[in-house]
C-alpha cells in the first residue's frame, strides 16, 4: 500500500463503532481512500504487472445481480467495501484486491492523487446524476472535502458559477482559494440563506449539491433550487428529516439521492491526468503509518481538510 485518505466514515466506525446499521463487531482494518503497488498477481490476471502503481476502488459487487448488470453496481446487494464492517479496509502495508478495481496510475499522477481518486469519484457521480454542464449555476451546501471534490468537479465540467455554503469561515476561506466565485456563511433559516443564494446568482441555483447533512441545509438546497432544477443529495443525515417536499414537488425540483459512484473512477483518473481537477490543495496533513493514531486525531479534530497516511517502509 502507498497512501490512504483519512474520510469522515473511517472516523465514524473508530469513534462511534457504527453507521446506521454497519456495527463494527469485531476488530476492523479501517481505510478506502487509497492506492499501491502491484507486488503479486492473481492467477490470470493480465491487465496488470508487478511494480505498477494503482488506485484502488473500493468496493467489489457480487458483478451477477441486476444493477451489476446494468451497470450501477453502487446499488449492489452484496457490495464488499473496504471498511465497511465486516468487510477489512486497507490501511496497512499490504493488501489483496479485485485486479479489475485497480486502476494503473499514469507517470505523471502520484500516489496520493491517486488515493484521492476516491471521494473525486463521488463528485463525478453526482455530477454525473444531475448533468451538471456548461453555463450552469451550481450551489454546493457544505465545504468539507466532499463539498470541495465537487466544487473542483462542476468547475471541470462547464460550471459558470458555484457558490458554496458553510458555517465554518475556515472551510469558506479554503473553498474560495480552490475557485469558488461565491461563499455564504450560513447564519439565518434555510428560506433567507436561499434568498442569499439567489442574490449572488441573480437567479436560484440551476442544481443544487448538497454535502452537509445538515438538515436545516437540506432544506436550503430545496428553497434555493430553481423551479426545473435538481436536487443532489450527497451529505447522508442519520435518521428521519422533516423537508419542504410540497416546495419542491410543485416546482419540480428533482430532489435525487447519490451513493459513491459506479464506473467513475476512469473518469476521475482523466480528469487528475489530464490537469483539469487539481486535487493536491485539499491534502493539508501527512502522516506515516505508524503516526495512524496520530492522524485519526488529527483528521477528527476538523483541523485542515484532507489527512493522507503514507503506508510505505522507509
Ligand atoms: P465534513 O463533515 O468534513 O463536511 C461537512 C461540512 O458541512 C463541514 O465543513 C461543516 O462545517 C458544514 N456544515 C455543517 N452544517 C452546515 C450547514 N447548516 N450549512 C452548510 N454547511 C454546513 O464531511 P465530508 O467528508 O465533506 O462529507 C460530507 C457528507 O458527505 C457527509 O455526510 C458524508 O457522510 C457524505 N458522503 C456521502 C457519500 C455518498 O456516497 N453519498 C460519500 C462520501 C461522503
Ligand atoms: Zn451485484
Amino acid at each position: 500500500m502507498r497512501d490512504v485518505g483519512i474520510c469522515g466514515s473511517d472516523i465514524h466506525y473508530w469513534v462511534n463503532g457504527a453507521i446506521g446499521d454497519f456495527i463494527v463487531k469485531a476488530p476492523m482494518v479501517i481505510g478506502h481512500e487509497a492506492s499501491g503497488v502491484v507486488t503479486k498477481l492473481g492467477e490470470g490476471v493480465s491487465s496488470l504487472k508487478i511494480g505498477d502503481r494503482v488506485a484502488i476502488e473500493p468496493g467489489v459487487p457480487c458483478r451477477m445481480c441486476k444493477f451489476c448488470k446494468i451497470g450501477r453496481y453502487n446499488l449492489c446487494h452484496d457490495m464488499k467495501f473496504c471498511a465497511t464492517p465486516p468487510i477489512h479496509g486497507n490501511l496497512a502495508r499490504l493488501y489483496t484486491h479485485a485486479a479489475d478495481f485497480c486502476f494503473k496510475l499514469p507517470d505523471h499522477v502520484s500516489t496520493e492523487e491517486g488515493a484521492l481518486l476516491e471521494p473525486l469519484s463521488v463528485a463525478v457521480h453526482a455530477c454525473n446524476r444531475a448533468d451538471v454542464g456548461l453555463g450552469h449555476k451550481v450551489l454546493i451546501c457544505g465545504a468539507g472535502p466532499i463539498g470541495l471534490v465537487n466544487l473542483l468537479t462542476v468547475k471541470a465540467r462547464g460550471a459558470s458559477e458555484v457558490c458554496i455554503t458553510d458555517i465554518d469561515q475556515t472551510r469558506l476561506e479554503f473553498a474560495k482559494k480552490l475557485g469558488a466565485d461565491f461563499t455564504i456563511k450560513v447564519t439565518k433559516d434555510p428560506k433567507e440563506t436561499a434568498l442569499q443564494v439567489e442574490e449572488v446568482f441573480g437567479q436560484p441555483a440551476d442544481i443544487t449539491i448538497e454535502c452537509s447533512a445538515a438538515p436545516s441545509s437540506i432544506k436550503t438546497a430545496i428553497f434555493a433550487t430553481c423551479s426545473g432544477g435538481c436536487v443532489l443529495l450527497v451529505g447522508m443525515c442519520p435518521g428521519e428529516i422533516q423537508l419542504p417536499i410540497v416546495n419542491a414537488a410543485v416546482r419540480e425540483v428533482d430532489i435525487k439521492g447519490v451513493f459513491r459512484y459506479a464506473n467513475c473512477y476512469p473518469t476521475a483518473l482523466a480528469m487528475i491526468a489530464a490537469d483539469k481537477v487539481d486535487v493536491k490543495p485539499l491534502i493539508t496533513h501527512r502522516f506515516k503509518l505508524e503516526q495512524t493514531l496520530e492522524a485519526f486525531e488529527t483528521a477528527k479534530s476538523g483541523k485542515g481538510v484532507k489527512v493522507m497516511i503514507n503506508c510505505e517502509r522507509k
